[in-house]
């Protein structure tokens, strides 16, 4: 293994990306645990793949149960009462988290380029919402450690003082998707940062590159050693390690509620606290009173930014049918103008999906739906041409001519297709938007805002978008109803997630 700047990269063909970008691709596999790049003790490694091209990039360490444990006891001892991050006073933890952001800043070219290389990520994309988005999350939550209070409670007890203080959680796992590695990772650690908890971080195996380069980055914004630990690696096996281990109060998942449900279940034996941010089949709804190609410009980036690997993404579109053949000739036309390719190629508009299972996944739901009966508008699970075919390209794809009883309506697909219904009344369409598992997010397109909001009121979804779509911010918090989850990640609501209260009750009687 290399870790030389100037070696070739790991079978990659782009010349266009950075020395920094190179030499961390290059490095040797390992672990960020107390502060220090380690070896994994479990001895094992996986290749990084790159989506747009299928091939090696990179190789990262494979964290095992003695990794876990490691890792653990580190977080465990920078909690300590006595540990620095624990004596630190709170404006210095904003600052120390202020500074992590603005490392993010300066080293912002070489993180698009990870996310691009890793994650299949368009560059363009990455620079103006990714990374952006990662900054102002720090910055948002460094702003929150100085403002941390607790309350006087007048209770009835005679002569008594009742106060609460807030308390970081203790030592939290944090388990993250690969959909938007270094926005997903920050969307967790930030707050907890922020509420002084201790971090062990576990990246996707799809995606461990910007986690570590994170980990790497807080440290030298000044972040104590053990604070934030990173450990790359399998679900099954470094995830399972860090939800079961009796060292870790808490769990914040971001993934599939396949496997939240798994999670939950586990944590429950040790009555850990667990926050879910699962899955989503979001509706979005366009009323005839809509501008067609406003509306047809809305769904298309509801469920092809990101090649639709958005957990919010607008996947189950409703049309009223008065404009649904109009809304339909636009999206496709849209779909089939988008420009299929590498994130690294300045024109693609739409990269490719994160790996070959994944690839497999969304072509079979397409088949599926169509041996259903559904009809393909646009797009389809023929391979793109003109695209690297070992990349991971699928089409954007339309269909129509689906109903509520078909796999691809009820099951999350996680790729760039949509299912679209047309509709004729707003209680049709409430009951009908609500008639799923999820409850994560929905849009709604129309120029009466008093209808509007009085749908928005009778959607179950956690965050409701009217005449917009997919933004996110971290002051506005965002999780879901039903089986998308639980809790809440942006906002006040998730700094909550990671405090504990504690009454202390004072005797007055002299
Ligand atoms: P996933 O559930 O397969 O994996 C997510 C993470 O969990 C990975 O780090 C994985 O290694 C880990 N993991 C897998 N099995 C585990 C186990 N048994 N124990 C502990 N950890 C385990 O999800 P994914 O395919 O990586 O991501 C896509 C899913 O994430 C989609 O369902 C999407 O909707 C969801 N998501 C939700 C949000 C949200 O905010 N609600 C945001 C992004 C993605």
């Amino acid at each position: 293994m290399t870790s030389s700047p100037t070696a070739p990269l790991l079978n990659h063909t782009h010349d266009d990306i950075s020395k920094a970008t190179r030499a961390f691709l290059n490095a040797p596999p390992q672990l960020l645990i107390d502060g220090v790049m380690v070896d994994p003790r479990s001895g094992a490694t996986m290749d990084v793949i790159d989506p747009g091209t299928g091939k090696k990039i990179a190789v990262a360490a494979v964290a095992g149960q003695a990794d876990v444990d490691l890792a653990v006891a580190a977080a465990r001892r920078a909690f300590d009462l006595r540990a620095p991050w624990r004596t630190m006073n709170a404006l210095d933890r904003g600052r120390i988290i202020h500074r992590f952001a603005r490392l993010l800043e300066s080293h912002a070219d070489e993180l698009v380029e990870l996310e691009v290389l890793d994650g299949g990520k368009l560059r363009h994309a990455a620079a103006t919402v990714d990374i952006p988005l990662g900054v102002n999350h720090l910055d948002y939550f460094a702003g929150w450690t100085s403002k941390i209070e607790g309350n006087t409670i007048p209770v009835s007890v005679p002569d008594t003082m009742v106060r609460t203080e807030r308390e970081p959680v203790g030592v939290v796992a944090q388990i993250v998707p690969w959909n938007y590695p270094l926005l997903m990772a920050l969307w967790k650690v930030a707050p907890a940062l922020a509420a002084g908890c201790t971090i062990i971080l576990k990246p996707a195996e799809n995606t461990p590159l910007t986690a570590i380069r994170l980990g790497q980055l807080a440290l030298e914004a000044g972040l104590p050693a053990g604070v934030l630990n990173i450990l790359t690696g399998y679900g099954a096996e470094a995830g399972e390690a860090l939800v079961d281990h009796p060292g870790v109060d808490k769990i914040a998942f971001t993934g599939s509620t396949r496997v939240g449900k798994r999670i939950a279940a586990r944590a429950a034996s040790q009555v850990k606290r667990v926050t879910l941010e699962l899955g989503g089949k979001s509706p979005n709804i366009v009323f005839a009173d809509s501008p067609v190609d406003v509306a047809a410009a809305g769904a298309a980036n509801a469920i092809f930014f990101n090649a639709g690997q958005a957990c919010a993404a607008g996947s189950r579109l409703y049309i009223e049918s008065r404009i649904f053949d109009d809304v339909i000739g636009e999206l496709s036309s849209i779909a089939s103008n988008l420009e299929i390719g590498h994130g690294l190629n300045p024109a693609s508009t739409i990269g490719p999906v994160i790996s070959s299972r994944q690839f497999d996944t969304v072509r079979n739901y397409i088949d599926g739906a169509l041996a259903e009966g559904a009809t393909v508008a646009s797009g389809g699970s023929d391979l793109p041409t003109g695209v690297d075919q070992d990349g991971y390209y699928v089409r954007p794809t339309v269909l129509t001519d689906v109903n509520e009883s078909m796999t691809a309506v009820r099951e999350e697909i996680f790729g760039p297709v949509v299912v679209a219904q047309p509709f004729d009344d707003l209680e049709d369409i409430a009951q009908r938007a609500n008639d799923s598992p999820y409850g994560l997010a929905a849009g709604i397109w129309t120029r009466d805002i008093g209808r509007a909001n009085r749908l928005a009121r009778m959607l179950q979804a956690g965050t409701v978008y009217i005449n917009m779509y997919g933004a996110t911010d971290a002051a506005a918090p965002f999780g879901g109803y039903k089986q998308s989850g639980y809790g809440r990640d942006m906002g006040h609501a998730n700094l909550e997630s990671y405090l504990e209260t504690k009454s202390i009750w004072t005797n007055l009687a002299p």
